[in-house]
């Protein structure tokens, strides 16, 4: 079998596009401000990508640049700022933060009903209750990649490789809620290939370069690839290696190209999605 290849650049389009459509029946710009701090040149590069994407969607971005030795109190007043100013309807910090800041109280101090990032405790609180609220963007970047597969979650057996605070354990909570039955297996799970093999849809977070081989996978299964590695030769590479994996699974990502895109498209939907949650 050769697998489908799931090009998450066209899903993103069509994400960022039922987010432009939805933005111009709106009536007004919903608004988003990126917070960064210090330089760090992969954090600055996200950032211009997301600036570009949001203008292209018709929202008004921002973004609040501040020094590396901007300290807590300073990031937690701007934060403030931001909660209180009625034209910004996400707030997004990016991390990694500079060592001496707390990222957990700086996230903390969003407003939830402005936390895009879907990483406020009351919105973690929420996705793990089955509640609404905002949903972290690569899970939920993620499930829209299997919308757009078209496969059945409902009943499907998921695995979850990765417990992460951002990508692991929303995934699963999503797929949950989706009603998969869902398995998150990590780096203390005994038999880690016997686990992947059960899976009918698959979704790799761990962060180690081609982890999971074409043996780990059942026939006909849907593999989403997260992660996003450099290779022994620089290259990009995901946690699955990607030709074996292609060789049995019925659809797989890319990396580069399957669910990286996905995540910048999802943070304007939920900036979308805040905004008329916000206005209600
Ligand atoms: P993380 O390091 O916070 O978490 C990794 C998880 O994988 C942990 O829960 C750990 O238990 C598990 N793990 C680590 N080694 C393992 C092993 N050998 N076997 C089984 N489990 C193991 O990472 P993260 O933030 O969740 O990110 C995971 C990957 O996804 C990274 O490559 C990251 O770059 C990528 N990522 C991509 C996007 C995107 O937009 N596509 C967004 C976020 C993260």
């Amino acid at each position: 079998m050769t697998a489908r290849i799931i090009d998450g650049r066209i899903v993103a389009g069509t994400v960022r596009a039922a987010v432009a459509a939805r933005v111009a029946a709106l009536g007004f710009q919903p608004g988003l401000a990126v917070v960064l701090v210090g330089e760090d040149p992969a954090s600055a590069v996200y950032v211009r990508n997301k600036d570009r994407a949001a203008a292209a969607a018709g929202i008004a971005a921002q973004t609040v640049r501040l020094p590396a030795d901007v300290g807590e109190a300073a990031l937690l007043a701007e934060v403030a700022r931001l909660n209180a100013d009625p034209s910004v309807d996400g707030i997004l910090v990016q991390l990694p933060l500079p060592s001496g800041i707390d990222p957990q109280r700086v996230v903390a101090a969003i407003d939830p009903g402005k936390d895009v990032d879907g990483f406020h405790p009351l919105n973690v609180g929420a996705l793990a209750a089955g509640q609404p609220g905002l949903v972290p963007c690569t899970p939920l970047g993620v499930m829209r990649l299997l919308e757009a597969v078209g496969v059945r979650i409902a009943g499907a057996r998921a695995v979850v490789l990765g417990r992460s605070a951002i990508v692991g354990r929303p995934m699963a909570a999503l797929l949950l809620a989706a009603d998969a039955t869902v398995t998150v297996a990590h780096s203390r799970t005994r038999d880690l290939p016997a686990e992947c093999r059960r899976a009918e849809i698959l979704v790799a977070a761990v962060g180690r370069p081609e982890l999971v081989r074409g043996d780990w996978i059942a026939p006909g299964a849907v593999v989403i690839d997260v992660g996003i590695n450099r290779g022994a030769d620089k290259r990009l590479v995901g946690d699955v290696a990607f030709a074996e994996a292609a060789a049995v699974a019925g659809a797989i990502t890319p990396v580069p190209g399957g669910v990286g895109p996905m995540t910048i498209a999802c943070l304007l939907e939920n900036t979308v999605t805040a905004a008329v949650r916000r206005r209600r």
